[in-house]
């Protein structure tokens, strides 16, 4: 089949990419080796799709190239995607922090996706693998113009000729929704360079010994402020039997690095030394004291540790001196651990990492040395923050190539 078209790869990105390509008059193929379309939308969000956030700014992205991300975000912003929604009478609402979720379950953005390609003519193949990847390069002469080459893609249902053709295949997280490294692949067999890869938005485990004392305490969560160098998120922490999990631990441990230690201030909104002093008459133990702001098993094993770690016991505040209380203090303040590593891609929201952005257009995410192919969506090294970021990257990298191809 001859088409202008070829995207691989049909969740966020490449749905995206396809009705603004096919709005714009060009005939597109659509293939994906799933049976069921956009499976990662199906399942985000706790089944709401979290979609976009209203504050999406460059600095929500983690890249190795910064600013690569800003064309492609000026272009489409969270506002069109909600021009989109309201075009489709979905409904959707705030939850926190610029979140914007459906009201209903996800199914209503993808059926949204799936109409406005029918309406642009995209064909779709479901169930389809690929086999082969050709590429016929243009005649020299017309090599500068960056027309007349051609992609010739097999599959175990038709073969396919195009002037463009479209990596949308997404990260490894979550194996079991679709997700290959077939991206990387075909980055290989043109050359493309790729950034290391690793688990993004992921729980943190800890070396079974060292997590022993905690294990117990699965469920208990606390707001925290949790950073590594420069960057540091508030939100809450959840204790697992294997480690960390919560948004905010999520959040760290896509710039999170291993061997690295997490500062987590436990108690950001107090001064914990001022308020020691100001109860050094009381005789409250340091344990019961802190059920103020934790569950009491969690402040039993914590204060346990705490005499583990620098020998001061847990005793009633009157028995302690003010060198003892900084301590205490500055340990609330800056509670430090070091994982010993993530739950790995099983349980990872993405991945970070990816196509390199030095290769591609950050206006059309066109190869800058392969004209007409084109990678956009979580394949490529561009990674949210966890809060509908993720998505936002893929509705606009998809509508940048989906204006170009
Ligand atoms: C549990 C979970 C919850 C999430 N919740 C949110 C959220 O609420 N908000 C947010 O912003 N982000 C969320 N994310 C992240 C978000 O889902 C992804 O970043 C986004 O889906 C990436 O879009 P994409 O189109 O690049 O890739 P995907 O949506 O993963 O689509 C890739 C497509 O390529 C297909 N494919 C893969 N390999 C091949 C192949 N070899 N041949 C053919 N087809 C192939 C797959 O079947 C799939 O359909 C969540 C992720 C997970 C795992």
């Amino acid at each position: 089949m001859k088409t202008d078209v070829i995207i691989i790869g049909s969740g966020a990105a490449g749905l995206m990419c396809a009705m603004q390509a096919g709005q714009r008059g060009r005939s597109v193929v659509l293939i994906d080796h799933a049976k069921k379309l956009a499976e990662k939308i199906r399942i985000s969000g706790g089944g709401r799709c979290n979609f976009t956030n209203l504050n999406a700014k460059p600095e929500n992205f983690i890249s190795t190239n910064p600013n690569f991300c800003r064309s492609a975000l000026a272009r489409y912003t969270p506002q069109d995607f909600i021009a989109l929604l309201q075009k489709h009478n979905i409904g959707y609402h705030e939850k926190t922090l610029g979140q914007l979720f459906c009201n209903d379950e996800s199914e209503a953005v993808i059926a949204m996706l799936r109409s406005e390609c029918d309406a642009a003519g995209v064909k779709r193949f479901m169930n389809c693998e690929v086999e082969e990847i050709n590429y016929t390069p243009a005649p020299d002469d017309w090599q500068e113009k960056r027309v007349g080459h051609k992609f010739h893609v097999s599959t175990s249902r038709e073969d396919f000729n195009a002037t463009s053709l479209v990596i949308a295949t997404g990260g490894l997280s979550i194996p079991k929704t679709g997700a290959t490294p077939y991206g990387y692949h075909v980055a290989e067999q043109f050359g493309i360079p790729i950034t290391k890869l690793k688990p993004g938005l992921v729980p943190l485990t800890f070396a079974p010994d060292d997590w022993k004392p905690y294990a117990e305490l699965t469920g208990v969560s606390f707001d925290a402020i949790v950073s590594v160098g420069k960057q540091s998120f508030r939100e809450n922490v959840l204790v697992t039997h294997r480690g960390l999990s919560g948004p905010a631990i999520l959040q760290i441990s896509s710039y999170w690095q291993h061997g690295e230690a997490l500062h987590i201030n436990m108690l950001p909104d107090i001064d914990m030394e001022a308020l020691l002093a100001e109860h050094k008459t009381s005789k409250k133990q340091l344990a019961k004291f802190l059920t103020q702001w934790f569950a009491k098993s969690f402040a039993d094993v914590w204060c346990a540790q705490l005499a583990e770690r620098t020998g001061i016991e847990n005793k009633p505040l009157n028995q302690y001196n003010d060198k003892q209380r900084k301590l205490i203090a500055a340990q609330l303040h800056d509670w430090q651990v070091t994982p010993s590593g993530t739950m790995g891609y099983a349980k990872a929201e993405v991945t970070c990492g990816g196509i390199d952005t030095h290769a591609l257009s950050s206006k059309t995410m066109e190869c800058i040395e392969v004209p007409g192919l084109y990678f956009i969506g979580e394949v490529v090294d561009v990674t949210g923050q966890l809060g509908g970021y993720n998505f936002q990257w893929a509705w606009a990298s998809g509508y940048a190539a989906g204006q170009a191809v």
